[in-house]
């Protein structure tokens, strides 16, 4: 059987497209990518020449059987989506779950990751973390989400689209409180910028200034006094353990 290639792409920054990356997408049978028209600019920007098809969240169920046939026949399959890792807050977890449970080998080929790239530079705590992807676009689900993880004592990372950001924001102060956050506008390219400070202030200088470009959010977690609180049982079960030891 052949490989399916898990290939990262730059999130901004064409520097950043590793050349083991570059070399398994000129050289594999094919390229399943969420947007071909997307991935044909990176592709020529490289002139390459591989064949592409498309592999997005409308046709993951169907066109993963095709590329799963495909495996099974010996063909090598690079699957990349429009920007970052693959399967995070992308397309991927389908046909890469059906891969590993046909025995397809799946080899991954690191690249940029949003979410790690900001809370590296967040200046929060780095770990334990919890990456949350989006949030629900719809306002009542996405406060019952935030609500979900307001007593985890642990960083929180999410993505936002920019004409939401101030909706999250508030959304969040409402649910966790005014804690710090670390905003991360346009990794890697140009217009690159940091926002620090407690949710309040870093809303009211975006409320200021306008929205424009891509985020990451990384919010400092619960303290653990408040995990313990909302979660005695658990907490009853830890002192336990440390009885035991
Ligand atoms: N698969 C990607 C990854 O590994 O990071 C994430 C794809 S998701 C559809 C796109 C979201 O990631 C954006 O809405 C934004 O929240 C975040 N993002 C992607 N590139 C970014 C960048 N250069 N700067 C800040 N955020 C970025």
């Amino acid at each position: 059987t052949g490989i399916l290639y898990v290939v990262g792409t730059p999130i901004g920054n064409l520097q950043d497209f590793s050349p083991r990356a570059r070399e398994v997408l000129a050289n594999v049978d094919l390229i399943a990518a969420e947007d071909t028209r997307h991935t044909k600019k990176l592709l020529s920007a490289f002139q390459f020449s591989t064949p592409l098809t498309s592999y997005h969240e409308h046709n993951e169920q169907s066109k993963g059987k095709f590329l799963i046939q495909q495996l099974l026949e010996g063909k090598s399959i690079a699957l990349v989506s429009d920007a970052g890792m693959p399967g995070i807050s992308d397309p991927g977890e389908v046909v890469i779950r059906e891969a590993v449970e046909e025995g397809i080998t799946v080899v991954p080929i690191p690249g940029p990751n949003a979410a790690l790239t900001a809370l590296v530079a967040s200046g929060l705590v780095p770990q334990p973390f919890l990456f949350l992807g989006f949030f629900p676009r719809d306002k009542k689900d996405r406060r019952k989400e935030l609500k979900k993880w307001a007593t985890m004592p642990v960083t929180l990372i999410s993505y936002e689209a920019p004409h939401r950001l101030v909706d999250l924001l508030s959304d969040a102060m409402d649910a966790w409180g005014d804690r710090q956050v670390a905003i991360a506008r346009e990794l890697t390219k140009k217009h690159e910028e940091w926002l620090r400070g407690s949710i309040s202030e870093c809303l009211s200088y975006i409320k200021e200034n306008g929205v424009r470009g891509e985020y990451v959010c990384i919010f400092e977690g619960a303290d653990e006094s408040e995990f313990n609180q909302a979660h005695p049982a658990w907490w009853a079960d830890l002192e336990v353990i440390e009885h035991v030891e």
